[in-house]
C-alpha cells in the first residue's frame, strides 16, 4: 500500500520555475526526476487537460470538455484513475483551491462519479490549500491526493503571462510546494501543470503554441530516481499510467501515455540495497 500526492498547479509555465523565484520547485527538481521537456494536450485547456489526467486518455477520446449529463455518459465509457484505485480499495482525495461556488455541486458529482470518494473545494492562495491538504494527507495513508492550485492561471489571464503579477503567483505555488516537500519520504509526489499560457495572446493558452503546450513535470519520492533529467518528451498523459504502476495498480491497456519507467527504481533492485 502506498499513496500518490498530485500537485497540480494551473498555468504554471517551466520556464518559470527558476532558483530565484521557484527555490523550493527548483531543488525538488534538481533533488528527483524531472523532464527537460513535457507537454500538455490539445486544446491546451484546464478542463481538456484535467479530463485527461482523470481517465488517462486524451480530449479526442474523452471529450470531456463540459461538464454536465454528456460527461456522465461518456466517463461511464472510460476508466478514470480514481475507479480503478477504487476497486482496489484505495481512496481518491481532491483538494482545489478556487473553484466558483455555483461549480462545486457539479464539479463534486462529476468527481464522484470519475470514483473520488472526497472532493474538497478551499478557499485561499496556494500555500493555505496545501496546508489544508497535507492535514488530510493525515487520515489518507494510502490512494491518491490530488492538490489543484490556479493562483497563476488566474494572474496570467488578469496581467499576462510571466508579468510580475504572474510571477508573484508563481512564487505562492513554490511556498505550496514547500509545503508539500515533506510528503517525499513516504509518497509519490508529482508536480505538473496542465498547461502553460502567454503563447500567441498575452493572457491566454488555448492555441497551439509551445508557451502554451509546455509544462513542467517533475516526479519525486521513494523509488524514483534522484538528480535525473528525462531526455524524451514526456506528457501530461504519463502521468496517469506511471502513478497507477508506483502504486501496483494495473495500468488499463486503453490508456494513451507511458509508464516513466526511466524515473523510477525498482523495488527488487532497492530491496537489494537494503
Ligand atoms: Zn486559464
Amino acid at each position: 500500500m502506498a499513496r500518490c500526492v498530485i500537485l497540480l498547479a494551473d498555468g504554471l509555465r517551466p520556464d518559470a520555475v527558476t532558483p530565484s523565484d521557484t527555490p523550493s520547485l527548483h531543488a525538488l527538481a534538481h533533488d528527483y526526476t524531472r523532464a527537460a521537456h513535457a507537454a500538455t494536450v490539445r486544446p491546451s485547456t484546464t478542463v481538456a487537460a484535467i479530463g485527461s489526467l482523470a481517465t488517462g486518455v486524451g480530449p479526442a477520446s474523452h471529450r470531456l470538455m463540459e461538464p454536465g449529463v454528456g460527461a456522465l455518459r461518456r466517463l461511464a465509457n472510460l476508466r478514470p484513475v480514481a475507479r480503478e484505485l477504487a476497486r482496489r480499495g484505495l481512496p481518491t482525495v481532491v483538494v482545489a483551491g478556487h473553484v466558483p461556488a455555483n461549480e462545486v455541486p457539479t464539479a463534486s458529482a462529476l468527481a464522484k462519479f470519475a470514483g473520488v470518494s472526497r472532493f474538497v473545494a478551499v478557499r485561499g492562495t496556494a500555500r493555505l490549500i496545501a496546508a489544508s491538504a497535507l492535514r488530510r494527507l493525515r487520515f489518507t495513508p494510502h490512494g491518491l491526493v490530488m492538490v489543484y492550485v490556479n493562483d497563476c492561471d488566474r494572474a496570467g489571464h488578469a496581467e499576462g503571462w510571466m508579468s510580475p503579477a504572474y510571477l508573484r503567483a508563481v512564487r505562492e505555488v513554490d511556498a505550496a510546494v514547500a509545503v508539500l516537500r515533506a510528503t517525499v519520504a513516504d509518497s509519490l509526489l508529482v508536480v505538473l501543470a496542465d498547461h502553460g499560457g502567454g503563447g500567441i495572446a498575452p493572457t491566454d493558452h488555448d492555441a497551439p503554441h509551445p508557451d502554451n503546450d509546455r509544462i513542467p513535470l517533475i516526479v519525486a519520492g521513494p523509488r524514483v530516481r534522484r538528480r535525473y533529467t528525462l531526455q524524451r518528451v514526456g506528457s501530461l498523459l504519463d502521468v496517469p499510467p506511471t502513478l497507477l504502476w508506483w502504486l501496483g495498480v494495473e495500468v488499463p491497456h486503453e490508456y494513451e501515455g507511458r509508464v516513466l519507467h526511466e524515473a523510477l527504481v525498482a523495488a527488487e533492485s532497492e530491496e537489494a540495497v537494503a
